[in-house]
């Protein structure tokens, strides 16, 4: 349920990822930041940072290029492309609006020839509200994200001064209640959430 910072860096590419890193370590979850990598099993290899502007980030990420590129890509599996592993690095859960816009493009792009070897991930470092979770970012939300087919995470995304500890002690607050609320929905993976 834990996606460390460290295995976008690892799988995508330090040189690719960690110049975005500093967006997720000391944003707060009142900023918006989503941070879209492609990766595939034939080596290829591409990372975008959307902010939120009139729109959130998610949106913004879904109408960017690199977005139209997997839909290329993954969305036309007959020409045997190789399995590819998306993930959207967000900094607070998403609201009721982008996860409805999130599961639709990935139930459109299901329909297209996206199968179940391609995964699909959204980890957030947090959950975009209180701990009641009844207005941003609602249980109904994360079950809509895992029934199109999301894998969902947590963002770990320590300070560097602060030792690695990728547990949900080592969470911040919100991060513990996305952990908790995942747990409890049984919408996640089980640890660890391993990157190849
Ligand atoms: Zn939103």
């Amino acid at each position: 349920m834990i996606l460390p910072w460290i295995q976008l860096e690892n799988y995508y590419g330090q040189n690719l990822v960690r110049p975005y890193r500093d967006n997720f370590v000391y944003a707060t979850r009142n900023s918006t930041f989503a941070l879209l990598c492609f990766g595939d099993s034939a080596g290829g290899r591409d990372v975008a940072l959307f902010q939120s502007t009139s729109l959130h980030a998610e949106v913004n990420a879904l109408r960017g290029e690199l977005w139209d590129r997997i839909w290329a890509q993954v969305g036309n599996r007959k020409s045997g492309n190789p399995r590819a592993i998306i993930t959207l690095a967000i900094n607070r859960s998403s609201c009721c609006g982008c996860a409805q816009w999130l599961s639709d493009a990935l139930a459109e792009l299901r329909t297209l020839g996206a199968s179940r070897g391609d995964r699909f991930i959204v980890a957030a470092r947090g959950i975009y509200e209180d701990a009641a979770m009844d207005t941003r970012t609602t249980d109904q939300d994360l079950r809509k994200l895992f029934g199109a087919g999301w894998e969902q995470q947590v963002l770990y995304t320590p300070r560097p001064s602060i030792p690695h500890d990728p547990t949900r002690d080592g969470l911040p607050p919100y991060g513990q209640q996305l952990y908790d609320g995942l747990a409890r929905l049984g919408v996640s993976t089980p640890d660890p959430a391993l990157l190849p």
